[in-house]
């Protein structure tokens, strides 16, 4: 069994020396668990969360433990009632080809309604956590103005999509040109913005009349900008700060700008919030998966994977991650 474990917790930005890859026997399945193949593993930005001992909602990986991450592939042996060899299924568990997993945390799916990466994204975790995050916080209205931080990545490009859907004005914010191209002529955005340029300057041009609603992905000089344009009533779905995830706790995450002056949230009655996905995402995903698989049947809802080749290229992949060197929905092909 190939696999990636977490050698030593980074100090600032991961570095390849912080993984280590070995090959061990597969493991055998327990009463009640599903011994799954990989085809695909998901790199996604929380994983940097993981490799650290910093105090967080979930627990870190130990070292010398696979790194933890979900993968979609095939059933080869279960004891789970429901499940058989041959099956197709997301949920698998860790940087690795081979996993035992429980049978409650498994998704069977239909290979004809889309391709078996897309489980992983769109369809995936990233997907249902821009469908929660607009139903439960975002809640965009026809009419209105959103901003979508990290727009051509596995979670901005569906919220965008969504906030179209809804009858909004889309602005998104990516890195360089090319992912801006795709977000406005691929994804049907109204703009975006190149946020190595001049922020605020643009966000005037492109939202003259203020935000109503805010995606965070990114933090840092991106949220410092667009937290003064927000309007009254605006909300702030704060879903993740990937440009404040390799920086030391205490240091300038702000690039120098100053940080939101909260005294706009009394004055403009904004709402703010937080949330992680699994907190009450997952018991909804039926009705997500079938709401997005109409979307995407009729054209409406496009994606984007970076689809990267071999198990042994995933800690550079995911160090590029968080360098925004991915363009679209990063997955792995486990060879
Ligand atoms: P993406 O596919 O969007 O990939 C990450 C992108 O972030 C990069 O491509 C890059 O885009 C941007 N980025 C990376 N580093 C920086 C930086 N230093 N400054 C500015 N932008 C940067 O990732 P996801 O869609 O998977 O995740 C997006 C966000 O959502 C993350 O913050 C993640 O933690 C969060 N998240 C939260 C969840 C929750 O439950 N709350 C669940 C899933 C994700 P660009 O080149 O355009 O700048």
């Amino acid at each position: 069994n190939l696999q990636v474990l977490l050698r030593r917790r980074p100090q600032g930005a991961p570095v390849p020396e912080d993984f280590e890859i070995v090959e061990r026997a597969a493991p055998e399945p327990a009463e009640g668990e599903v011994l799954v193949r990989a085809a695909y593993l998901s790199l996604d930005p929380y994983m940097r969360g993981r490799m650290s001992e910093a105090k967080s909602y979930a627990k870190p990986v130990a070292l010398g433990a696979v790194m933890e991450g979900r993968t979609a592939g095939t059933v080869v042996a279960s004891k789970a009632p429901g499940f058989a060899p041959g099956d197709v299924v997301a949920g698998g568990s860790g940087w690795q080809r081979f996993s035992c997993v429980k049978a409650a945390g498994l998704i069977k799916v239909d290979p004809a309604e889309a391709p078996l990466s897309a489980n992983l994204g769109v369809l995936g975790m990233p997907g249902l956590t821009a469908w929660v995050g607009l139903e439960d916080i975002g809640q965009p209205q026809s009419g209105e103005v959103m901003v979508v931080s990290a727009a051509s990545g596995a979670v901005g490009q569906v919220v965008g999509q969504i906030g179209r859907i809804r009858g909004c004005k889309v602005i998104g914010i990516a890195g360089g040109e090319r992912k801006c191209r795709y977000v406005t002529e691929e994804l049907g955005f109204d703009a975006c913005i190149d946020h190595r340029g001049d922020l605020a300057a643009q966000l005037d041009r492109h939202c003259p009349e203020g935000i109503d609603v805010y995606w965070e992905n990114v933090g840092g000089v991106v949220q410092a900008a667009v937290f003064p344009r927000l309007r009254d009533f605006a909300r702030m779905v704060m879903c993740g700060v990937i440009a404040q995830y390799n920086v030391a706790e205490g240091s300038d995450s702000f690039g120098g700008a100053p940080g939101p002056n909260l005294g706009a949230v009394v004055r403009k009655r904004l709402r703010i919030q937080g949330f992680i996905v699994s907190d009450n995402g997952w018991p909804r995903y039926p009705q997500f998966r079938r709401e997005m698989l109409g979307w995407m049947g009729d054209g409406r809802l496009r994606w984007r994977e970076d689809v990267v080749e071999g198990l042994r290229n995933a800690p550079q992949a995911f160090i590029g991650l968080l360098e925004g060197k991915n363009f679209g929905k990063l997955v792995v092909k486990i060879d």
